[in-house]
């Protein structure tokens, strides 16, 4: 079969210390410190083998995310940019459905033809964190597209129970294709559902929300704000094209950060009195939180879902005189998620789909990750087969 694969160089940065544990798997923990010179190529990968609990995948989409464009662009010396657990060569893509086609002997839950989409974090239901009911912080984690085989390509095969079936989206679509495609949204979406209703235990019908980046991660947490019964939602992002897509999935009011006060917009908004949620979807903390924090309302919650290493200015006295909380949330396993959002798409809840902007086929997948470098889609969806 064919795939998207990354290779890249093991260099480590002359001020990162290489941890014994590194060494021997071969994972970097931190991969913009160690990966350098990313070649990024669609070409033949041998064909998976399901084990005895895996189904094999015929991959319908794969949407690329703002992880993968990391891979493609570097700094000045030539190291990824994506900061996380990375073993290379692998083959990049964790936003995905697909139809099975084969399955392991020891297989369950699912069968042939079966649709479904798949979890990205290998969870090993072992550890501490995993027992403990965390697998979001599991200690022996693999994921797919950045430490094992991912789904920019024609087949991958994966454990049964990390798939989840989304037949009910394709009887709410009357459609196939149109179900796969949405389903490959779900990853995502369950990224922000995890940190706004696990992580900080959403909020009340009628609350006024506020979302910073309205790329797929944060239309997606306006898509659940609005379908959550927030009262007003109020979006900031830099893209015009994105600010429009933030309006279609649910913003009432949708702003470019750089032209307006955002703090002095939501008091305004809120008359006074603070918006109650807030979620941070931009990965640039060390900006918006402040702004946040001029806007806080009473019981006010701030929610961090974007990546960033920095450190963020937070002036505490505000949490203290609002009654005000910070949550940090990562991943998406676990607490329901993933069978919540499929019904909520099925029922007609919540639809994302205007937020699928391109569409390429496997071989174009390099010019895929490129163009979602211009920060101007929403989602970017590969069809391999
Ligand atoms: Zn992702
Ligand atoms: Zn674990």
């Amino acid at each position: 079969m064919k795939g998207l694969v990354l290779d890249a160089v093991w260099e480590p940065k002359p001020d990162y210390v290489v941890s014994e544990w590194e060494k021997e798997t071969g994972k970097a923990i931190t991969g913009n410190s160690i990966w350098r010179h990313p070649k990024l190529e669609v070409r033949d990968w041998e064909d998976p083998k399901p084990g005895p609990k895996d189904v094999l995948l015929a991959v319908q989409a794969c949407g690329v995310c703002g992880s993968d464009m990391h891979f493609y662009e570097t700094d000045e010396d030539d190291y990824i940019l994506y900061p996380g657990l990375t073993k290379f060569p692998t083959i990049l893509g964790h936003e995905f459905s697909g139809k099975v086609v084969e399955v392991g002997k020891e297989v369950e839950i699912l069968k042939a033809g079966d649709m479904v989409t798949v979890e990205e974090m290998i969870w090993c239901g072992r550890c501490i964190p995993c027992r403990n009911g965390y697998p979001n912080h599991c200690t022996n984690l693999e994921e797919i597209g950045f430490t094992i085989p991912g789904a920019f390509a024609n087949y991958i095969a994966v454990d049964e129970k990390f798939c989840w079936k989304i037949d009910a989206i394709a009887e709410h679509f009357g459609s196939e294709e149109r179900a796969f495609e949405v389903g490959a949204l779900t990853e995502p979406t369950c990224v922000a559902y995890n940190a706004m209703f696990e992580r900080a235990g959403g909020f009340r019908p009628g609350h006024y929300v506020s979302v910073f980046g309205a790329g797929p991660i944060g239309l997606a947490a306006i898509g659940l704000a609005k379908a959550a019964g927030a009262g007003t939602i109020a979006a900031f992002e830099i893209s015009p094209r994105r600010l429009e897509l933030a309006k279609k999935i649910g913003a009432d009011y949708a702003y470019d950060p750089r032209q307006v006060n955002a703090g002095e917009v939501l008091m305004e908004l809120s008359k006074g009195e603070g918006f109650d949620f807030h979620v941070e979807a931009a990965g640039a903390p060390e900006q918006i939180v402040p702004e946040m924090e001029k806007a806080l309302a009473i019981n006010g919650k701030i929610v961090q879902i974007g990546r960033a290493a920095q450190r963020v200015p937070m002036y505490l006295e505000a949490f203290q005189v609002r009654r005000a909380q910070a949550f940090g949330a990562q991943g998406h396993s676990g607490h329901e998620t993933f069978p919540n959002v499929i019904r909520m798409v099925a029922a007609g809840r919540l639809d994302l789909s205007p937020i699928i902007t391109a569409r390429y086929g496997l071989e174009g997948t390099v010019d895929a990750i490129a163009k979602s470098t211009e920060r101007a889609d929403g989602k970017i969806l590969v069809k391999p087969n």
